[in-house]
């Protein structure tokens, strides 16, 4: 009987129309690559995650499809019945080399990582300590544990140390970031949260998402950034951004931690195993990205590249280093300023997204550039054109 609640859902949609919040996906024609083509028109991507640009890279490419001949399609398995692979355990070490711990356990996505991961190692006598930007998969991990739920503000020391006071009397204690804030590109201060962490006697989760594979000398993220990596207790993340940018996501963690994910994890254990074709190909990227720097090198030299001359031409960026530039439309007007001008740059053939609230504050909408090292220098000149020429039209 679905009765009254069409009408009920319809009324939800009408309000999410109303707000400006609908969210329509565009088509893709062609492979994620930093040039793709929609059905109406082609276009520079500025939105994508492909940081390293090996969404579409040849060897990764040719990993996959040696892989689909020799380990199959799919899995059609849990892992601890019968969906392991040689390849996922040779996955699972890779993750654990490239970021230097212990041991590493696969999801289906980074999503499902940070669905698994609290449950399994709090309980009701514990407390977990939480960034308040943290991404929506930390959020509703935490939610599905019995722990003791504390906030603190963004990347605000202050506020974290009086949330670690407040709950001494805790078994474990927990302090969960981020490790790159994705709709500022600031990254979390991890040097001074593990600081914390000794000082009261906390474990440190780092979800490194946007950070995985280009952020740090060696692409191993936040942790080498800052030069914690000893003293990051477990770190999640996702093998569908910089890495490939298919789909999997993993706890990197102590030995004991990941052997009892292993046997607890309800995202592990109840859900089918990375198809072969995406380990394989992951196992490439991740090659790909620890041998060579190359790609970040390209990307740090986009980046910089793009805050110069967008800051020539006037425009107002958040600081910072990262691939993820937000730039940003202050005041009353600037949601509908953002999103005009983004709608005018895909005119000019270059796709870029504008945010405002409540996905950030209000007074704070943007337009949020992501570089990847698959654009040329011509490819981020051509984006600030786009950028100049949309103003200039929008006013
Ligand atoms: C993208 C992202 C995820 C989700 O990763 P998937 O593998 O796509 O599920 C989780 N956490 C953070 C911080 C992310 O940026």
């Amino acid at each position: 009987m679905y009765g009254s609640v069409k009408d009920e859902i319809g009324t939800t949609l009408q309000e999410i129309r109303d707000a400006g919040l609908f969210k329509d996906e565009r088509r893709l024609t062609s492979p994620q690559s930093a040039h793709i083509t929609t059905a109406k028109a082609d276009a520079l991507n500025f939105c994508a995650n492909n940081y390293l640009g090996l969404a579409d890279n040849p060897d990764v490419k040719a990993a996959a499809a040696a892989a689909l001949d020799d380990w199959g399609f799919g899995m059609a398995s849990v892992r601890f019945i019968c969906g392991t692979q040689e390849l996922h355990k040779q996955l699972e070490s890779a993750i654990s080399d490239f970021l230097g711990t212990d041991d590493t356990i696969l999801y289906s996505s980074c999503f499902d990582a940070n669905g698994g991961v609290f449950e399994v190692l709090l309980g009701a006598d514990d407390v977990v300590i939480s960034d308040e930007l943290n991404h929506a998969s930390l959020i509703d991990g935490i939610r599905l544990c019995k722990a003791r739920r504390l906030r603190y503000k963004n990347a605000d020391m202050a506020d974290l140390r009086a949330q670690l006071e407040s709950a001494s009397d805790a078994r474990r204690k927990l302090i969960v970031t981020d490790g790159v804030f994705s709709m500022d590109g600031y990254f979390a201060p991890l040097d001074e949260i593990c600081d914390l962490a000794d000082e009261f006697g906390a474990m440190v989760l780092v979800d490194d998402s946007h950070a995985v594979g280009f952020v740090g000398e060696g692409g191993r993220g936040t942790p080498e950034h800052f030069a914690v990596m000893d003293r990051v207790d477990i770190l999640t993340g996702t093998l569908g951004k910089a890495l490939g940018g298919a789909s999997g996501g993993y706890v990197a963690a102590h030995q004991e931690i990941v052997d009892l994910l292993r046997q607890r994890s309800r995202p592990y254990l109840f859900s089918n195993a990375v198809a072969p074709t995406v380990a394989a190909g992951s196992i490439k990227a991740i090659e790909l990205a620890r041998t060579s720097d190359e790609g970040r090198e390209a990307l740090r030299r986009n980046a910089e590249l793009f805050r110069t001359l967008m800051t020539e031409a006037g425009f107002e960026l958040l600081p910072g280093t990262h691939a993820i530039i937000p730039v940003m439309f202050a005041g009353e007007d600037g949601a509908r300023k953002a999103a005009a001008i983004a709608d005018a740059m895909l005119e000019h053939g270059v796709y870029v997204i504008a945010f405002s609230f409540p996905v950030v504050p209000v007074g704070k909408a943007r337009i949020r550039v992501q570089m990847s090292a698959a654009h040329s220098e011509d490819d981020v000149r051509r984006c600030v054109e786009a950028f100049t020429a949309a103003r200039a039209q929008v006013g």
